[in-house]
């Protein structure tokens, strides 16, 4: 802790703060989440759940790990700064003026990358909406927050409790079903909307009317002048049925995401993209071969 100076407090949470701080030796200032500890050594177990899976995520659209420490009853987790704010601040700035198509696709882009490589690794976020996605001024999306995320060990996994934000929760959780990286999807859809409307998809005045609305999916349609593909994707995005969700690497292999990657990646990352691509469209065609139809996951 001697090693950083603490500037300001980046936000606060019921788990405790985030404070932006200064590193001393690399002159870099970083993020600094600080988290009560709790008394039962079980749920200190699950704090540092956190801190365990963020470690093991490294990729452009995540934020960065730098270490975690524990030090007076806290768990500090040392991390890039995303210096500028996160998303749903970014909406609430605009007033009501939307957001340029292209602007919501290379952040979405972006989101769908930070995803996959999540999923690809098994751990699901289940906190996906716009609070918790952050932004650099240089242009750059990263997934952050990772106090909900879990690894999948087992199938039984998916039957613990949701514990997402109200708005971004998708109909299985709400009908006690599993959930599974499609419930991801959903949330991911939740803010796609979000970016094309500045308005959640699923809004009421009372919880039941939330979750009936959520339930049946019913949602007002996007303004007609975006593109057909973004109302596509929204539509796939937030079938009830979680198996006829597409999975992030299919929403990237859509062709309009496709050409949009080699911008957001390191050279060395655009390759294994390509790789990915050749993958899904074998998968895609051997789909299409056994049923005759397009493919769902
Ligand atoms: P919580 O569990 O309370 O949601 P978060 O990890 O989402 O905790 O952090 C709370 C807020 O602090 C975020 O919504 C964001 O505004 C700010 N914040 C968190 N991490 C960073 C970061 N790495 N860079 C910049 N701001 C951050
Ligand atoms: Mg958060």
């Amino acid at each position: 802790m001697e090693e950083y100076t603490v500037l300001k407090v980046l936000g606060e949470g019921s788990f405790g703060r985030v404070l932006l701080v200064f590193h001393k030796s690399s002159d870099q200032k970083y993020a600094m989440k600080e988290i009560r500890l709790p008394k039962s050594p079980s749920d200190v177990q699950d704090s540092r759940k956190e801190a365990i899976l963020l470690a093991k995520m490294k990729h452009p659209n995540i934020v960065a790990y730098k270490e975690s420490f524990e030090a007076d009853g806290h768990l500090y987790i040392v991390m890039e700064y995303c210096d500028d704010g996160d998303l749903m601040q970014k909406i609430k700035y605009q007033r009501g003026k939307l957001f340029p198509e292209d602007t919501i696709l290379h952040w979405f882009v972006q989101m769908c990358l930070g995803v996959k490589h999540i999923h690809d690794r098994r751990v699901l976020h289940r906190d996906i909406k716009s609070k918790n996605i952050f932004l650099t001024q240089n242009g750059k999306v990263k997934l952050g927050d990772f106090g909900s995320a879990r690894l999948l060990t087992n199938p039984m996994a998916y039957a613990c409790t949701y514990v997402g934000t109200p708005y971004y929760v998708p109909p299985e959780i709400w009908e006690n079903l599993p959930y599974n990286n499609k419930s991801d999807i959903w949330s991911l859809g939740c803010i796609l909307y979000e970016l094309c409307t500045l308005k959640h998809p699923f809004q009421a005045n009372s919880w039941k009317h939330l979750i009936l609305k959520i339930c049946k999916g019913s949602y007002n349609p996007l303004p007609s002048h975006y593109s057909y593909e973004l109302h596509y994707l929204i539509k796939q995005m937030f079938k009830r049925n979680p198996k006829n969700r597409p999975s992030a690497s299919t929403i990237l292999a859509r062709g309009c995401l496709a050409k949009l990657v080699k911008n957001c990646l390191p050279a060395e990352m655009t390759a294994e993209f390509k790789q990915i691509l050749k993958e899904a469209k074998k998968h895609k065609d051997d789909l299409g071969r056994k049923k005759g139809n397009f493919l769902s996951d």
